[in-house]
């Protein structure tokens, strides 16, 4: 495993693979009906990694009549949950099997460092089909409790056409979310991934026909946002849409929908989350460091990332120094080094967001503590310095829009109350964190807070036993834990008079 844990054995296995670009339909590979392409380039360096199909509405067309005869077959759809299970289960193996190499084409694709792709991106997605796979024969249906002359059957039944649309910042892991609770219920999917970051959604297909899913079951279709995105939002017979992404392409969706056939809308959408140190935190050491953690994992393209830090006035100057301490261990280079815990972020449109960020908040008054600049530009790749500013206020614009890079922006407060306003005066709700040594006052603050997640004296914990999602403009329903059947089943209630 050491020997695996080397940039030269990552450069070399970069050097020899090979990547496929093609859509996939009906279980097999194909071109995209006009034939175009797009070139994938690589944030590390800039170079096309390869030619990726640019699907269209004919594509979707395709896609989703084979979806549908699929699930109208009933090869999927109608044959026993423990089934899907054994064969959901081969299918994360697989995923585990293929680590390395699912590991290699995250990070070339999105620039996210190999061991984060390794560890948390492969490995989570693989423990999300299979947890999600795990509980599909153990959940039941009811009856509802009503005359004696009447049963009254209360079912849930798979919705059909599911088509997926992902984003660039956690590929795989953002698509098994929706996988695994879709095809655990015996739908059939249309896979959309994001035009940044196509290419292991492309090469997990095969794996899903190798498992034992049957094809059409499983279609992934490449493209562009408003090419292939768009068709499958406006399609007659997609019954269901799940998203990850913007709130600005989430709004669009539901525009979509309402213009098509009503599809059900499920939304996962940015974030500003607020992460609150009271001056009581049990340990302000840890503190920073988990704050200078939440901004710079995964280069802050995190829905979830504490991008406002909220620190209680008397301890401001002495808490921001010692996060700026903290993030001196966040280090942008070679994702592909194992070393490397910041990587490049995504693309040239995504660096000129960041950086033009980082020039707001300093023409806005706020005070640069730490970083605000682009490195290693002569790798050809996206580098930003992770960046703090001090002396905000939640009226910045930099406080107010959501960054998607490593930019961290400092909000002092005096009291609880002062906390809870500032943390809820955001168009988004997705998470916050608090940290405080009276359980009391963190628990009364948790409580207040208008976000799907609340950490206490930490941040980003959890697994798949819990949901996830945001309140007001981060989204709708819930991926994760058992709650994220409620988007892949329909109730029926059927009466029998007896
Ligand atoms: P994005 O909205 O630009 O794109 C997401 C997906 O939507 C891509 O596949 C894109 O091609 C597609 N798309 C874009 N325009 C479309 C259109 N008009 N019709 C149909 N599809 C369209 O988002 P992004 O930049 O890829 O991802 C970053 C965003 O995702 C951030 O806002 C982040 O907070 C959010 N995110 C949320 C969660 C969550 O669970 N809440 C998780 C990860 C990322």
């Amino acid at each position: 495993m050491t020997e695996q844990r080397t940039l030269a054995y990552w450069q070399q296995m970069a050097a020899t693979i090979s990547i496929e670009g093609r859509a996939f339909i009906a279980g097999d590979y194909r071109h995209a009906c006009s034939a175009e392409t797009f070139d994938c380039i690589s944030p590390i360096d800039g170079r096309v990694l390869a030619k990726v199909a640019s699907c269209d509405s004919a594509d979707a067309d395709l896609a989703v009549s084979n979806a549908r005869a699929t699930f109208d077959s009933g090869i999927w759809s109608r044959i026993p949950p423990a089934k899907r299970k054994t064969v959901l289960f081969r299918f994360a193996d697989l995923l585990m099997q293929n680590q390395h190499e699912l590991a290699l084409l995250e990070s070339l694709d999105m620039g996210k460092p190999i061991s984060d792709s390794v560890d948390i991106d492969i490995a989570g997605a693989a423990n999300s089909i299979r947890w999600t796979a795990e509980a599909i024969d153990k959940i039941y249906d009811e009856l509802a409790q009503t005359a004696e002359d009447q049963i009254g059957m209360v079912t849930r039944e798979a919705v059909g056409v599911v088509a997926a649309i992902v984003p660039w910042n956690f590929p795989l892991l953002m698509a098994s979310w929706k996988l695994g609770p879709a095809l655990a219920t015996g739908n059939s999917v249309v896979l959309k991934p994001s035009e940044k970051s196509p290419l292991t959604a492309i090469r997990v297909a095969q794996l899903a026909i190798e498992a034992g899913i049957p094809g059409g079951v499983l279609n992934v279709v490449p493209g562009y946002g408003h090419t292939i995105g768009k068709a499958l939002a406006l399609h007659m017979d997609v019954d269901t849409l799940v998203f990850t992404g913007s709130t600005r392409t989430a709004k669009q969706l539901m525009i979509y929908a309402g213009e098509s056939n009503m599809k059900r809308v499920w939304l996962e959408a940015g974030g500003k989350s607020p992460n609150i140190v009271f001056a009581d935190a049990p340990d302000l050491r840890a503190a920073a460091s988990a704050a200078a953690s939440a901004i710079c994992f995964n280069q802050g393209e995190v829905c979830t990332a504490g991008s406002r830090l909220l620190v209680e006035e008397s301890i401001r100057e002495e808490f921001v120094q010692m996060v700026a301490e903290e993030m001196a261990h966040w280090k942008p280079g070679n994702p592909l080094d194992p070393e490397t815990n910041v990587g490049a972020v995504v693309d040239q449109t995504q660096l000129d967001t960041v950086l033009g960020f980082i020039a707001a908040g300093k023409e806005g008054g706020a005070d640069l503590k730490v970083g605000g600049e682009q490195l290693h530009k002569e790798s050809g790749g996206y580098y930003v310095a992770p960046t703090i500013f001090n002396g905000v206020t939640n009226q910045m614009r930099i406080a107010r829009e959501e960054i998607f890079g490593p930019v961290l922006s400092c909000i002092g407060f005096d009291s609880a109350e002062q906390a809870i306003e500032i943390a809820n005066d955001t168009d988004y709700g997705l998470a916050a964190a608090v940290w405080s040594s009276n359980l009391s006052k963190a628990h009364r603050t948790a409580k207040a807070l208008r976000a799907g997640s609340v950490w206490i004296n930490q941040y980003d914990g959890g697994d798949m036993t819990a949901p996830f999602g945001g309140f007001k403009q981060s989204g709708n329903g819930r991926d994760k834990s058992l709650h994220a059947f409620d988007k892949y089943t329909e109730l029926k209630a059927t009466w029998i008079a007896i």
